[in-house]
């Protein structure tokens, strides 16, 4: 492995480790967790990194995806593997996200956020980086995932939990035997995005943080997919907090234009969602 690469891999214990993708200021976790016979890869980023590459470095078993949810930052290097699951509901986001223009346009947006010009992309030297990022060989080979699914990896199980919200098809891992919880964006350290076109009602949403709630009694440790790792149970009380306020119609704090979509932020604690005020 690279010196690059080494920055990029975190070992959180000898069969697992976290794997860090970035790109112009925004950061992406995705997971490798092995069992005795196989192992799993939870994302694979923004198509910056060589994931292939990495998880052969780190493990001799074969490897199977799973998508969090179809979002771009999660799904890029879909391609470098044979088997890739994904909830059924994220199909038109991934097809969408998976597209050329789109991709670029989002880089634009990226840079914007970052205060940095758009010629930024037509350096000779950043060209090469652009391309590779925008253009991402075609990958079909997706198998649904579902609620209750169990991915039995040897001496090492994971299941399935729906929680749509981000998106329809959002999805978190437990880690059953290691009683970790991998949440993907659905409960991470800043905040949750619900004001795209495809998102969830709040309420749905709701529901989602109550089922995690639900099943707290069986991990001790939420890795989500961006921000600060991990987050103990509290974080959930920040949200479902957030989402009371938001239901009780408790005026927001402010309003956000984004391309991908405009909404409300309401802030509760440590976290921040935003949403539609016509989707509750
Ligand atoms: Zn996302």
């Amino acid at each position: 492995m690279n010196r690059n690469d080494k920055k990029k891999v975190f070992r959180m214990d000898e069969q697992t480790w976290r794997i860090v993708d970035n790109l112009f200021g925004a950061t992406v976790y995705s997971y490798l967790l092995c069992g005795r016979n196989s192992a799993v890869l939870l994302d694979t980023g923004m198509g910056l990194t060589n994931f292939k590459g990495l998880t052969n470095e780190l493990t001799s078993l074969p490897v199977t995806v799973l998508n969090t949810h179809g979002h771009l930052d999660h799904i890029s290097s879909n391609h470098q593997y044979e088997e890739v699951f994904l909830h059924p509901a994220d199909e038109p986001i991934i097809l969408q996200h998976s597209q050329k223009e789109f991709r670029l346009n989002t880089l634009r947006q990226l840079l914007a956020e970052a205060k940095m010009p758009g010629w930024l992309l037509e350096l000779p030297g950043l060209r090469g980086l652009v391309e590779r990022y925008a253009s991402l060989p075609e990958c079909n080979r997706r198998k649904p995932l579902f609620d209750g699914m169990r991915f039995d990896l040897g001496g090492r199980t994971l299941e399935v939990i729906a929680t749509p919200g981000h998106t329809p098809g959002s999805v978190c891992l437990l880690d059953i035997e290691r009683r970790q919880i991998y949440t993907g964006d659905t409960c991470c350290a800043q905040g949750v995005l619900l004001m795209f076109d495809h998102s969830c009602s709040v309420s749905t949403f709701r529901d989602s943080i109550l089922r995690l709630k639900a099943a707290s009694d069986r991990f001790d440790l939420n890795w989500p997919a961006h921000h600060q790792t991990p987050l103990d149970h509290s974080w959930m009380d920040d949200y479902l907090g957030c989402v009371e306020q938001i239901l009780s119609g408790a005026p927001a704090q402010s309003s956000i234009k984004n391309p991908l979509g405009n909404g409300l932020l309401m802030k509760n604690g440590r976290i921040a969602i935003t949403y539609r005020p016509d989707h509750l």
